[in-house]
C-alpha cells in the first residue's frame, strides 16, 4: 500500500470549498491593493534559498529539499516564497517599472520538518511582496492588508506581533551585545542555541525552551540599539498603524525564521489555546535584492500558510461556502432511454447545466440513493414511456414532487429553477 509521503496531505473533495474560499479572498484582496500575480517554478538552484536565508537558520540547515537534476546541477524545491520572487524581479528588470512593484503568489513551499497539526513537508503559501520603496507607511499598509485579509476570511483572534530588527549599521553591535549576555549563560543553552550563538545569534531570541528563554528575557532589546534612522522608521510605522487603528503589540524577541529581515518584522499570533505557531508573518528586507545580485531595493512583505488558516477557520468555526454542485441527476431505466439520457446529458451541459448521468444501468432504487448522495435539487428521469412521448420525470429532490416536462422545454425548465435556487 502506498501512502502520501509523510507530512503531505491528500487535499479531498470536502475541504476543497476551504481552498477556494481562502483564494479567492486572498485574490480579491490582492486586486484591492494594486498586486498581481507572479507564479515561479517549483525548484529554484538551491543557492537563491542558501545565499538569501543564509546558514544558521533551520530552514537552510536542515530543512531544504535539494536534489541533484541529471546534469548535476544542484536545485532546491522552493522553500519560501520571497527569494523566487525578488529572483523574477531582478530577472525580468522589473525595476524599470514605476515603483514599487506589488506582487503575490499561491503555491506550494517545502520544507522538511517534523509534521504535526499545521506544519507540514508541503504547504501552500499565499503572500505579497512589494518591491522597492523604503517608507514606512508601506509597512503599515502591509500590515494592514493583512490584517483586512484575516478579517475577510472571518478570522477575528489573532494578534500582531512587531519589531525591529535594525539595520547592517545597528544590527551588527546590537548582536555583539547579544552575544556577549549569551556568552555568560552557555551551559544552560539548549545545544541548537550553543550553535546559533555561533552562526546566528538573532535566532537565540526565538527559541521555545525554558532555560533558553529565561536567558532571552534579560537579554538587550534591540530597540535600544537601533541606529536614528531605523529608530525614527520604527516610529512612523507605528504612527502609521496607530493611524489606521490596527492594534498592535511590540514584541522584542520576535526575530523571524528567515535572516534576510531589515527593520519592521510582524508576526500574526493566534489567541487561541493549543493554537499552532505563527498564521502568518513578514516585514521588510532590505537588502535582499542586492544579495541577489540586484541594485540596493528596499522591499517589504508577507506570507502566510493556507493549512494554518484553515485550522484557525476551523478552530473559529468559520462557514465557508460549499462548491457549487450538479443541479440535476439523469436516471434512465432501459437501452432506449439510456441513449437518450445520453444525448440529455450533453444537452443540458452544453447549454451550462451541470448535470450527472446514471451509469451501469442500475436498478431505479440505486440511480435515486446516488442522486441523494450527491445531493442535487433534480433527478430527472427518463424510462420507456418517456422516450416514447419525447418528455421527462422532473422530481425536486427536496419536496419529492414530480412532474412531467417535454424533452424540448426541459433546459428552459431547469436554467428558470437554476435562477430561483
Ligand atoms: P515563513 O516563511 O517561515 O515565515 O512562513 C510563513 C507562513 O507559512 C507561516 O507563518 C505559516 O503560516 C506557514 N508555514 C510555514 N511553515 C509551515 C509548515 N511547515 N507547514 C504549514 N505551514 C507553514
Amino acid at each position: 500500500m502506498y501512502k502520501a509521503p509523510r507530512g503531505t496531505a491528500d487535499i479531498l473533495p470536502q475541504e476543497q470549498g476551504y481552498w477556494k474560499y481562502i483564494e479567492e479572498k486572498a485574490t480579491a484582496l490582492c486586486h484591492l491593493y494594486g498586486y498581481q500575480l507572479l507564479t515561479t517554478p517549483i525548484f529554484e538552484d538551491s543557492q537563491l534559498f542558501a545565499r538569501t536565508i543564509a546558514g544558521g537558520t533551520d530552514l537552510v540547515d536542515k530543512e531544504m529539499y535539494i536534489f541533484e537534476d541529471r546534469s548535476g546541477q544542484e536545485l532546491a524545491l522552493r522553500a519560501e516564497g520571497t527569494a523566487p520572487v525578488c529572483r523574477a524581479y531582478i530577472e525580468h528588470g522589473l525595476f524599470n517599472l514605476p515603483q514599487p512593484v506589488k506582487l503575490y503568489y499561491i503555491g506550494p513551499a517545502f520544507r522538511y520538518e517534523r509534521p504535526q497539526a499545521g506544519r507540514y513537508r508541503q504547504h501552500q503559501q499565499f503572500g505579497f511582496e512589494a518591491i522597492g520603496a523604503a517608507d514606512p507607511a508601506l509597512d503599515a499598509e502591509v500590515i494592514e492588508m493583512t490584517q483586512q485579509f484575516l478579517f475577510s476570511l472571518g478570522l477575528s483572534g489573532f494578534s500582531i506581533q512587531l519589531n525591529s530588527i535594525g539595520c547592517n549599521l545597528c544590527q551588527p553591535k546590537y548582536i555583539e551585545a547579544l552575544k556577549r549576555h549569551y556568552s555568560n549563560y552557555i551551559a544552560r543553552l539548549c545545544p541548537d542555541c550553543k550553535v546559533r550563538l555561533l552562526r546566528n545569534p538573532l535566532r537565540l531570541l526565538d527559541c521555545k525552551k525554558g532555560p533558553c528563554q529565561q536567558v532571552a528575557d534579560t537579554a538587550p532589546k534591540i530597540t535600544d540599539y537601533l541606529c536614528p534612522e531605523c529608530q525614527a522608521h520604527f516610529q512612523s510605522v507605528q504612527r502609521y498603524l496607530k493611524t489606521l487603528d490596527i492594534p498592535f503589540q511590540l514584541n522584542y524577541r520576535l526575530v523571524r525564521g528567515l535572516d534576510y529581515y531589515t527593520r519592521t518584522v510582524f508576526e500574526v499570533e493566534p489567541q487561541k489555546e493549543r493554537a499552532q505557531s505563527a498564521l502568518g508573518g513578514g516585514g521588510r528586507y532590505d537588502n535582499l535584492i542586492e544579495r541577489l545580485g540586484g541594485k540596493p531595493t528596499p522591499a517589504v512583505g508577507f506570507a502566510t500558510g493556507i493549512e494554518r488558516l484553515i485550522l484557525n477557520l476551523k478552530r473559529e468555526k468559520v462557514n465557508v461556502p460549499s462548491l457549487p454542485k450538479p443541479v440535476a441527476f439523469i436516471a434512465y431505466l432501459g437501452d432506449e432511454a439510456k441513449i437518450e439520457a445520453v444525448r440529455l446529458a450533453s444537452k443540458l451541459r452544453q447549454a451550462g447545466i451541470a448535470v450527472i448521468k446514471a451509469t451501469d444501468d442500475k436498478s431505479l432504487k440505486g440511480q435515486m440513493r446516488q442522486a441523494n448522495s450527491l445531493g442535487v435539487n433534480y433527478a430527472i428521469i427518463m424510462g420507456e414511456r418517456e422516450v416514447k412521448t419525447q418528455s421527462v420525470v422532473l422530481r425536486d429532490m427536496i419536496s419529492n414532487a414530480q412532474k412531467t416536462v417535454p424533452l424540448t422545454e426541459i433546459v428552459g425548465v431547469l436554467k428558470q429553477e437554476q435562477k430561483s435556487t
